[in-house]
């Protein structure tokens, strides 16, 4: 019987990618999370079209009401405008979410723990990133000492295969890999088509301009990357 692992996955291009490493490597059961994003129906309907393209078949789509309740981002609190991507610098920028993966994180080690699962597959990626503090390395060996302490036998790993990955790289090894990047979704603002000119579109315009691919995804208006 093959091992078994959690992935989150929103349904953007780096956990596409982390979806597939799981689905390669175990018998992986996939969870998404609606959190009152902008784009959170579109990025379901990707979660589902990506699982059925990787043949995950158990799948968790839960609702987290607590971003859209408390606001703060520009994701999940409509008076925040989405910023267009101008810079890649040291500050944090208004699309950060709250804490948001540590509770995403934790749905998936709870799932994990009930199906047996020892590791929880999550992309995020630090370089090439918007800076946010949940993608950082550091933040993951703490987070998987919380794990250690705090599950029934211990023996849970969250692990991050794509952290030290520049953006090329994840689209390259997508490539490879047989990724759905046409069923992928990562923008942060529209729904319809992507808008081409907010941070996570930007970053992934470069990434797949980098690995010397096309992105297969519409997008409303190309910037200058
Ligand atoms: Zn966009």
């Amino acid at each position: 019987m093959r091992s078994r692992a959690v992935v989150l996955l929103s349904g953007g291009m780096d956990s596409c990618v982390c979806a597939a490493l799981a689905a390669h490597d175990h018998d992986a059961a996939a969870v998404h999370i609606s959190y009152g994003q902008r784009t959170e129906e579109r990025e379901r309907k990707s979660f589902l079209a990506i699982c059925d393209a990787l043949g995950i078949h158990d799948r968790l789509v839960i609702r987290n009401e607590i971003f859209r309740a408390i606001g703060g981002s520009a994701l999940t609190d409509p008076n925040i405008a989405v910023p267009e991507s101008h810079t890649l610098g040291r500050q944090i920028p208004v699309t950060y979410v709250p804490f948001r993966n540590a509770h995403f994180l934790a749905a998936g080690v709870s799932w994990a723990e009930v199906l047996g699962a020892e590791k929880v597959y999550i992309g995020a990626v630090e370089q090439d990133s918007s800076g946010y503090p949940d993608c950082r390395p550091a933040y993951y060996e703490a987070y998987n000492n919380v794990v250690r302490a705090g599950t029934k036998e211990g023996r849970i790993q969250v692990v991050t295969p794509l952290i030290a990955m520049r953006k090329h790289e994840i689209a390259r090894l997508g490539l490879e890999l047989g990724a759905p990047f046409h069923l992928t979704w990562s923008c942060y603002s529209r729904e319809d088509s992507a808008c081409g000119v907010c941070d996570s579109c930007v970053l992934r315009l470069r990434a797949f301009r980098e690995a010397g691919a096309d992105d297969p995804i519409p997008y409303a208006e190309m910037a200058r990357v």
